[in-house]
């Protein structure tokens, strides 16, 4: 059902962003701590401009506070046979995020109030966390708690929760111009694939792409702990990013090949809705879009697009958090995602980059209807082949319907046709002196 998009050259492969997935998978993200430090350190060694960023527990941002750095290093469960029934060293998943510290022993019944599993999934271990209520608890699969047999049970974890800070990441790739778009994902989620590395994969990847090319616009990308840490973002540089953002894409669960979806931003009708709309319109056989209402939001786009926030915001998704059966389970592993999922949603974000570059208000500088034949610009006799016919029609309708009050994808979706096919042709007009930038 996927039309493959064709990848721009010096785009990383699909099988490179796969293998960066992979060596990010065992680390155990949260919130904060050592393993957000080590996944951008990684991601660094492949993006030199990354700047990673602490912000001190306590700081406030808005109406939330920064809490306690939590780190992990051992976390198991015993049987009286001196067995783990239940290891941390084996999955990351099996900690609830940021539980206490804790070792003691228990009966089996009083340990059940601290473990979580899936009936209706009896193979998949949850992904659960506990930030602002002090807690401890195992997550396991209902196979594995079923087998559980009446006893004591020693349990062990092995963690801090105290004053430190939370890390976030930053990339800024100037342009030409002070304008910019912004792309956020978030890095706190523990051994997922699709729901957690897939997106800091593809934005890695699309940041040394922006870093090789000349653009006009500036980008600026984020990696943050999810709502916390875009609230942090956001309650130091508000202002900046309302004066410079043009457009901005949430980005998180793009590495299947399930589906191609897209959420908008508040409004709905921002330049960043207007752009990802029309590129999977055009790209894909078909994509879900959801809009802004509750809960069909439910990452850092929350914060971007709320009231006086009110950044151009739009969400881009393979297939939605909360929309797949394996969704923060132990099931979005490495099978889910695929290097040619991740390459096509590369291709897809190279197509929105390619489209804003070029979205500029075009204005017809001929009085009437030009003369295009004197220019070489009309098809000759021998020459009237679809692709041929095609194409002068959509130079036809270009000059007819650039007439300097729509921007590129405005005109583009006037004359029904694919703003990467007007490109050229206007570029060509442009060389004629047969329209000219009216306004950028
Ligand atoms: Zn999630």
């Amino acid at each position: 059902m996927t039309k493959y998009l064709s990848r721009p050259p010096d785009t990383p492969e699909g099988a490179t962003m796969y293998e960066w997935a992979n060596d990010l998978f065992p680390i155990c993200r949260s919130l904060t701590g050592e393993g957000v430090r080590q996944t951008l350190a990684y991601l660094a060694e492949k993006l030199p401009q990354l700047k990673v960023h602490e912000v001190p527990s306590g700081t406030q941002a808005f109406d939330w506070t920064v809490p306690d750095e939590w780190n992990i290093r051992e976390a198991w469960v015993e049987n009286e046979q001196g067995q783990r029934v239940i290891d941390f060293a084996d999955n990351t998943l099996h900690i609830v995020g940021y539980s206490t510290p804790v070792d003691q022993v228990l009966s089996l019944e009083a340990l059940q109030e601290h473990l979580y599993s899936i009936p209706e999934m009896p193979e998949a271990i949850p992904y659960l966390t506990s930030y602002y209520r002090q807690d401890w608890g195992f997550c396991l699969s209902q196979n594995a708690r079923d087998n559980l047999r009446p006893g004591k049970y020693r349990v062990h974890i092995d963690s801090t929760l105290k004053p430190g800070s939370l890390t976030y990441g930053e990339i800024f790739i100037p342009g030409d111009s002070k304008s910019e778009v912004f792309f956020s994902t978030y890095i706190c989620h523990p051994s997922m694939a699709n729901d957690q590395l897939s997106g800091p994969v593809v934005l890695t990847a699309l940041a040394q792409w922006l870093a090789s090319i000349h653009t006009k616009l500036s980008y600026r990308i984020v990696f943050v702990p999810e709502n916390i840490g875009s609230l942090v973002y956001l309650s130091r540089h508000l202002n900046d990013l309302k004066e410079t953002v043009t457009a901005g894409f949430n980005i998180a669960c793009v590495g299947d090949e399930r589906n191609w979806t897209m959420m908008t931003s508040r409004t709905g009708d921002t330049l960043s809705d207007r752009v990802l709309k029309h590129v999977l319109t055009h790209e894909v056989d078909q994509f879900l879009e959801f809009d802004y209402l509750w809960p069909n939001r439910g990452s850092d786009e929350r914060n971007y697009c709320m009231p006086g926030i009110d950044l151009p915001v739009s969400s881009f998704h393979r297939t939605k958090y909360g929309e797949y059966p394996e969704y923060h389970t132990s099931l979005d592993n490495m099978d889910l995602i695929t290097p040619d999922g991740l390459a096509d949603s590369l291709s897809l974000l190279t197509r929105v980059v390619t489209i804003l570059e070029n979205n500029h208000v075009w204005k017809i500088s001929n009085l009437g209807e030009p003369q295009l034949g004197k220019r070489g610009l009309y098809p000759s006799g021998g020459n009237h082949r679809a692709g041929h016919e095609r194409q002068l029609s959509t130079m036809m309708n270009l000059l007819a319907y650039c007439d300097g009050s729509r921007d590129l994808i405005s005109v583009s979706e006037r004359i029904g046709e694919y703003a990467m096919n007007c490109i050229p042709i206007l570029e060509r007009l442009a060389e004629e002196n047969l329209v000219t930038k009216h306004q950028t």
